[in-house]
This record gives structure tokens, sequence and C-alpha cells, in this order.
């Protein structure tokens, strides 16, 4: 039987969904796995059974003051102690700010195989990731040694919660020493309370919108359908919105199940980040642009007349 750390991240006092798709990830590598929790902050025992209740044996919760935000640094220093301590065969994450920053980090300290990116997992070692910004799609394994996983969201789907799973939340104590940096503040820029990364349905707005007035038709959009909201990088120059909302090669890579881009070209550079979505609809003027390459749906017309009507049908669905 394997041991398989899946590394549960936490956000705004939850996990974010990832951790969950990470688990069964790794359940996925070997069935029978000892699948361990890892549970990172300043206080989050609280939280850590929710890992069982999605598959995980155990969980191991470090806490301190010095764990509250994220650093390579503090992390690394946990991490390394853990894997130490427990000599997993496999250690998978999420493709987030952290795995992707973190996981080539330890993999290389400790001259372990990595695969990051992994949209699939074939039987219990081929790992299924895109390249060439989405275009195709390669098929990678790892012959042996301590493997590196990082699993983008929303594609591997998470086990079904279980509250009757039980399992040991183990606090593990690691003395965190010698920080060069210590984050004090976080301000958060956010326009919608769905994160981007893992949203399941994105109403994203390109240069089309016009102006920053305008690109709040796309919020009342949003708001309607429970979605987030994206941003071409034409629309993020031209200041209609904040570059936290950029989707592609050069921002974020999204995967959400319906992916609604307004007034947007479908630039090479903005496709990378969102082809991967499973529907998508395209609102465009020019029945040339390069979106409706993609698109399943696509709707030829001014988005100032069609995205208000889509609003208010959809708002008459919902009620
Ligand atoms: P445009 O290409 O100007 O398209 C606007 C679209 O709106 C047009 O198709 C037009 O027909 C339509 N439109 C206009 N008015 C209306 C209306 N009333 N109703 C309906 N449709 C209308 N871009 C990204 O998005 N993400 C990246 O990560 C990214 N990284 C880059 C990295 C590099 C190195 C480079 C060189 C470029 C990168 N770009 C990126 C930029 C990219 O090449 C495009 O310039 C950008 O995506 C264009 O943004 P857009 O589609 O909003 O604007």
């Amino acid at each position: 039987m394997s041991k398989q750390l899946v590394i549960g991240e936490v956000s705004d006092g939850g996990f974010r969904n990832v951790s969950f798709e990470a688990i069964a990830a790794a359940k996925q590598l070997d069935e029978s796995a000892e699948v361990v929790g890892v549970v990172i902050g300043e206080s989050v025992a609280s939280i850590a059974e929710e890992m069982v209740k999605y598959g995980a044996d155990r969980v191991i919760t470090v806490e301190s003051d010095k764990l509250k935000e994220y650093t390579p640094e503090a992390y690394s220093q946990v991490l390394m102690e853990v894997i130490e301590k427990e000599s997993p065969e496999g250690i998978v994450m999420g493709h987030t700010y952290i795995g992707r920053d973190i996981a080539p980090k330890l993999a290389s300290k400790l001259g372990s195989g990595l695969v990051s990116d992994v949209t699939a997992i074939e039987g219990s070692s081929q790992f299924i990731r895109p390249i060439y910004s989405g275009k195709a799609f390669e098929k990678v394994e790892i012959e042996e040694g301590l493997q590196f996983i990082t699993i983008r969201p929303n594609n591997i789907p998470a086990l079904e919660k279980d509250e009757g799973r039980n399992g040991n939340v183990e606090a593990l104590d690691v003395e965190v020493k010698d920080l060069q940096m210590i984050i004090k503040d976080v301000v958060k820029n956010t326009t919608s309370g769905v994160d981007l990364s893992e949203a399941s349905i994105i109403v994203s707005g390109g240069r089309g919108l016009k102006s920053m007035e305008n690109f709040k038709i796309l919020d009342e959009l949003a708001e309607v359908l429970g979605a987030a909201v994206g941003a071409s990088r034409g629309a993020c120059d031209a200041e209609y919105c904040d570059y936290a909302l950029q989707i592609g090669q050069t921002g974020k890579v999204v995967t959400p199940d319906l992916y609604i881009a307004v007034g947007l070209s479908g630039a090479i550079q903005h496709v990378a980040g969102m082809s991967n979505s499973k529907v998508i609809v395209a609102i465009n003027k020019d029945p040339e642009a390069e979106i409706f390459q993609i698109a399943d749906y696509g709707i030829v017309g001014d988005l100032f007349d069609i995205v208000p009507k889509l609003t208010e049908e959809f708002r008459k669905a919902v009620v």
C-alpha cells in the first residue's frame, strides 16, 4: 500500500475545492493508498476533518502565526519536515499559485519527479497535461521515486462528501525559523465573490465593452448566473477592469463548465487560458472573430443588445 500526501489549501477560512480534487487524484493513483491530508495555516485544525469527509484517511495539521499567509520559505520548511516524517510515495496539490510555486522547489530539493498542471490521470501512472497553450495534450509518466503532482482545478472531480467518514487529525509541531520574508497584510482586490480559477461559470469581457462603466453589465449577468467575471488583456490594458481578472497566457488559466466570451476577439494568448472550458459561448458583432472557431455556441450581434437581454431572461428563469 502506498502513501500519498495531499496538500489542502485554505482560503478565507475554508478549503479551496481543488484540495478535495487532489484527494480524488491521489486515490486514482492508487486506490488502496493511505491518503494523508496536510493542512498548514495559523488556525486550521477546526476545518481539517473536512478532508477526511472527502476521502483522506487522516490529516496532519501544522499551525503557527508564521503560517498565516503562504510564503515559500515557511511552507517549504513545514513540508520538508512532513515529507521526511511520512516518507510518502507521492505528493498531490492544486496547480494554484501555491502549488505552482512550491512543488518545483521541493521536487528539485528532493531530486524527485514533478508533473504539473495535470488535467487527467490514466490508469495509475499516466498523467495528461496541456502543452502549447492548450493546443495539444501530452502523456507523462514518472518512472520511479517520489513524485509531485499539481492538478489543474475543475478537471478531476472530487469524491462525494461522506459525512460518516472518520479519520484522525494529528497536530504536528514544526519550528518555523529564520524567515527572510514576513507578510504583514494582504489586500484583496476582488470584484466578485466567486474565485475565478475555481468558478464553474465565467462571464468574460473584452475591448468590445468600450468602457469601465459598460463593463458593469457583465457584473449583472454574472450575479444572476452565480458566475465570476473575467477579462481579456485588451480590456485590462484599456483599464476597463483590474488585471486580476485577466485570463490567458499571461493571466489566469481557467476550466469552467461554461465560459461566456463577450466582445473579445479570441486572440491565441487569450484562448490559451480558457480553451479547455467545457462549453464556450461567444458574443461578438464580427462573424469572422476568431473566438467563434472554438465556441460551442455563437451569437453574432451587438453585445449591448444581447447581454442585458440574457440577464433579463436568466433572471426570470432563476426566480
Ligand atoms: P480586440 O482584439 O480588440 O477584440 C475586441 C472584440 O470585440 C472584436 O472581436 C470586436 O468584433 C468585438 N466587439 C466590438 N464591439 C462590439 C459590440 N458592440 N458587440 C459585440 N462585439 C463587439 N490577451 C489576453 O486576453 N490574455 C493574455 O494572457 C494575453 N497575453 C499576452 C501575452 C503576450 C506576450 C502578447 C503579445 C499578447 C497577449 N495578450 C493577451 C493580448 C492579445 O494578443 C490580444 O491583444 C487581446 O487578447 C485582445 O483583447 P480583446 O479581444 O479584448 O480585444
